[in-house]
C-alpha cells in the first residue's frame, strides 16, 4: 500500500525475488510531495545497490548537488558541516514529482503490478492475522485483494497503520508548508536550515534555478494564530533574519502544499500478516531529513526478512532488524527535533559548532546517515557540543 519510496523500493525487491507484488497507490504519478527534497548522501549507496538504472535516471534527470549542512540559530550563529566518509561528498536534491516516479517505474519493470488512483480502505482478516485490503478506484468500484502479506507503505497518515491500532503521537508535535521558489537569493551548494522561536524553515536548491522551502512551525501556533500560512508564506520567511528579502513572493512556482502534525510512529512495526515500512513506521520531523533514506533502508530489511520464504518467525525478526537499524536516527532525529524547539539551546550548539568544525562535520554526516549515529552520543562529543 503506497507507492512512495517506501512502497516502490519495497516493490522492486520482492517482485525481482520472484513475489507477485501488487503495489497500490491512490494517487497518479507524477505526483508531488510535502518535503524538502534531499536525498542524504548514504540514499546514493542504496540507489546502487538497486541497480536498475535507477541512480543513472536521476543523475539524467533536473537535480542539485549538496555538499553539506548550513545551520544559522535564532540569536544569529550559522555552522557549516560538510559531509564526510561518504563515497561521494555530495547528496542529490531532486523534485519528489521526478524522485518518486522513476522508482515506480523501477518498481513496474521488475514485475510489480501497479495500480495509481486505487485507495486502500480497509484491511481484511482472517483467523486472526491480516490477509488482503479493501480497495476503492477512482470510478467507485471497491474490491478486496487478498495476500499472504499486506505492506503498509502509506505514508504518514497511514490507513493500514491506523486499522492496526498501532499509531502513537510525541513531541515535537509540528505542521509543515512547502513550496517551490525560483531565483532565490544567496542558494549554493549547502541546505540551509534557518532556526527561530516560532519554528524553523530549511530550503535548498533541486536544480533549474528552483530552491525548495519548507517552513515548519509548531502546531500550537498554526492552530492558534488564525492567519493562512500558505497566503502569507513569504511574509512568514522574511520574519526569520537569514532570510529576509531573499524571496520575491511572484517567483513561487508550485502551490505550497502543507501536512502534518507529526511526530507519528507505530507501537511495532510488524503483525502478523502485515509490516510497516516508511513513514507508516515511523516520522519523528524533518529537521535532519533521513525520512527518504529511512524508507529505502526500510524496504531493503523488509526484502531481507521477507525473502527467505514468508516464514512465520518474520514479524520478530523485521523489528529487531529495524531496531538494529535506526535506533540511533531514531534518538537523534528526536533529541535534535525537540532541541530546535527551544532557542537558548539551538544558540549554544551552534555556537559551539561553528568554533568546531569537525565536530559540526560529525554532527551532519551522522544526520546524512554516513556515519553511524552513536559517534555524536560518545561522552566527548556530547561534552563538545554543550560545554
Ligand atoms: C516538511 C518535510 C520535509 C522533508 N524533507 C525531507 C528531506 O529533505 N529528505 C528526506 O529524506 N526526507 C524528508 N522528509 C521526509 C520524507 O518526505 C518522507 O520520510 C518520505 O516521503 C517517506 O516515504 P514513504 O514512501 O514512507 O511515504 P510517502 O512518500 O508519503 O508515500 C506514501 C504513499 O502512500 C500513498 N497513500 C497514502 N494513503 C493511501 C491509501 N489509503 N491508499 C493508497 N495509497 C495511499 C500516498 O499517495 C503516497 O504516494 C520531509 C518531510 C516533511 C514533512
Amino acid at each position: 500500500m503506497g507507492a512512495g519510496p517506501a512502497g516502490s523500493t519495497t516493490a522492486l525487491l520482492l517482485a525481482r525475488a520472484g513475489a507477485s507484488v501488487l503495489l497500490l497507490d491512490r494517487a497518479r504519478f507524477p505526483r508531488d510531495k510535502p518535503c524538502s527534497e534531499y536525498l542524504s548522501p548514504a540514499t546514493t549507496d542504496v540507489l546502487e545497490r538497486l541497480g536498475g538504472g535507477i541512480l543513472a535516471a536521476v543523475e539524467r534527470t533536473t537535480h542539485a548537488r549538496l555538499y553539506g549542512m548550513k545551520v544559522v540559530a535564532p540569536g544569529g550563529a550559522a555552522m557549516v558541516g560538510r559531509f564526510r566518509g561518504a563515497s561521494r561528498p555530495y547528496s542529490f536534491a531532486i523534485p519528489r514529482t521526478s524522485f518518486d516516479a522513476i522508482l515506480v517505474a523501477a518498481a513496474a519493470r521488475a514485475g510489480a503490478r501497479v495500480s495509481e488512483g486505487t485507495t486502500v480502505e480497509d484491511l481484511v482478516w482472517d483467523r486472526g492475522a491480516v490477509a488482503g485490503v479493501v480497495a476503492r478506484s477512482r470510478n467507485g468500484q471497491r474490491a478486496t485483494c487478498r495476500a499472504r502479506i499486506v505492506i503498509g507503505a502509506d505514508g504518514l497518515r497511514s490507513v493500514v497503520a491506523r486499522r492496526l491500532g498501532l499509531v502513537r503521537t510525541s513531541p515535537p508535535r509540528r505542521f509543515a508548508f512547502t513550496a517551490h521558489v525560483a531565483d532565490v537569493g544567496g542558494v549554493d551548494e549547502l541546505g540551509e536550515l534557518h532556526v527561530s522561536d516560532r519554528g524553523y524553515v530549511g530550503l535548498g536548491p533541486v536544480g533549474a534555478g528552483i530552491t525548495t522551502v519548507a517552513l515548519v512551525l509548531p502546531l500550537s501556533v498554526v492552530r492558534g494564530s488564525g492567519r493562512d500560512y500558505r497566503s502569507e508564506f513569504v511574509a512568514e520567511l522574511n520574519r526569520f533574519p537569514g532570510l529576509a528579502g531573499r524571496f520575491d513572493a511572484r517567483r513561487l512556482v508550485r502551490e505550497v502544499l502543507t501536512t502534518g502534525p507529526f511526530a507519528q510512529w507505530a507501537r511495532v512495526a510488524a503483525l502478523p500478516g502485515a509490516l510497516l515500512v516508511g513513514d507508516a513506521a515511523d516520522f519523528f520531523d524533518p529537521f535532519t531529513g533521513q525520512g527518504i533514506h529511512a524508507a529505502l533502508r526500510g524496504a531493503e530489511l523488509v526484502a531481507e526478512c521477507l525473502i527467505p520464504g514468508l516464514a512465520p518467525g518474520v514479524s520478530r525478526a523485521y523489528a529487531s532488524a529495524r531496531r538494529r537499524e535506526f535506533a540511533g536516527k531514531w534518538l537523534l532525529e528526536r533529541l535534535i527535533g525537540l532541541g530546535v524547539g527551544s532557542p537558548a539551546l539551538t544558540d549554544r550548539v551552534v555556537g559551539r559548532l561553528a568554533r568546531r568544525p569537525d565536530l559540526a562535520d560529525l554532527l551532519v554526516s551522522a544526520t546524512g546517515n554516513v556515519l553511524p549515529a552513536r559517534r555524536v552520543f560518545t561522552p566527548s562529543a556530547l561534552a563538545r557540543l554543550l560545554w
